[in-house]
């Protein structure tokens, strides 16, 4: 199945210049070299509250609240972020970002100072004025859309049914607006693979084509090790795996199903082939609606995966401070990956920075 944006694997080493920091850093055991090692990419979770609670939501436990990052505080912290080298952010995070006020302003702050922004959102609470200057941001919006029909969507995201006609409404609008204005940003939809859902994949996928969207997202569930929900975790995609077949149908030049094959099978396999984290706390951050910055999403709301506070520090103070430094020798020394979420977002990367360590024997005949 075609993957344009890589989007089931990984892209680091389309950044050769910060893998070769992090390298000469580890090489010679050096914090000095390793603390100046940013974050190619972080998440930003700018308002607390969701206005669904999908059954799989693995941030559950952070509870929803209805809190926001001040407007100010967030735009420093992207035009410090920016001069020091991060290169994209995607908003999404704890809640829904859409019911941040000033959402479209700061990502449109995001591109004027050289970040590529994102957005990952159910698109319910999208305000029509909001649409534009987000369209003209954003590299890409993806939508979680986990259903193919309004009474399946409502019962897997807990809401009304008339909100899937509402997401269907104001994708349309989206596209419209793209192509008036010529516009690059993607629009895609993300399904997360559930027993509930597994009939009505190429339902979804039938509508998100005929609607004009660039591609459709399935991917399947990883258990968060802190949440509350737990429905999921023994879910058996062997079984799902043939959905694929029917997927790829719909495949052409304007639109593309990613089926996420290859995480499904590493799902199934439950365990990691490597055995250290290589990736935290350098290539990947996080900062909470709270403003505290973490390195792993796995690992959330803990202690030795947290940096700083954007409230009280700016991003480059929090990255090069002594928090870090202890939550690298933390990663390094004291964590299991076994108390690790399978497929975690930087499964890939590890893959790829464990086999630069430990390079296979055929590694140099390039
Ligand atoms: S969950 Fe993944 S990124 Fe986080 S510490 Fe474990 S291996 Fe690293």
């Amino acid at each position: 199945m075609s993957d344009k944006y890589s989007i089931d694997s990984h892209k680091l080493m389309l950044h050769p210049a910060r893998v070769a920091k992090w390298q000469e850093g580890t090489a010679q055991d050096n914090w000095e070299i390793l603390k100046k090692v940013y974050p190619i990419y972080v998440e930003i979770s700018p308002f607390g509250g969701c206005n669904h609670r999908c059954t799989f939501c693995a941030l559950d436990y952070m509870g929803y609240k209805n809190i926001a990052i001040d407007y100010q505080i967030l735009e420093n912290t992207i035009g410090n972020m920016a001069s020091v080298g991060i290169k994209s952010v995607m908003f999404a995070g704890e809640g829904e970002p859409l019911l941040f006020k000033n959402l479209d302003k700061i990502c449109a702050y995001a591109k004027s100072v050289g970040i590529d922004s994102a957005l990952t959102t159910n698109f319910v609470p999208l305000r029509k004025q909001n649409i534009e200057l987000l369209m003209e941001s954003c590299s890409w919006i993806k939508v979680s859309l986990n259903a193919g029909t309004a009474k399946s969507y409502a019962e897997i995201h807990q809401t009304k049914e008339r909100d899937f006609d509402t997401v269907i409404d104001n994708l349309k609008m989206a596209i419209s607006h793209k192509r008036a204005k010529n516009l690059t940003c993607t629009l895609g939809a993300q399904m997360v693979l559930l027993p509930e859902n597994m009939n009505e994949a190429v339902i979804l996928a039938q509508l998100c084509k005929s609607i004009g969207l660039d591609y459709l997202v399935i991917k399947p569930y990883s258990q968060h090790l802190s949440s509350h929900t737990n429905k999921y975790e023994f879910i058996d995609y062997t079984k799902m795996y043939d959905i694929e077949k029917e997927l790829e149908k719909l495949n052409d030049d304007k639109f593309n199903v990613v089926f996420r094959i290859n995480t499904m099978k590493k799902f199934m396999q439950k365990k990691q082939p490597y055995k250290k984290c290589n990736a935290t706390p350098f290539f990947w951050a996080y900062i909470a609606t709270d403003g505290k910055v973490f390195g792993c999403s796995a690992h959330l709301g803990k202690d030795n995966f947290c940096y700083g506070n954007i409230n009280d520090n700016s991003f480059s103070e929090i990255w090069e401070g002594e928090k870090r430094k202890e939550s690298y020798i933390y990663v390094q020394s004291k964590l299991d990956i076994k108390d690790c979420r399978i497929n975690c977002r930087m499964d890939e990367v590890n893959r790829y920075l464990d086999r630069l360590q430990s390079p296979f024997e055929h590694d140099n005949f390039i």
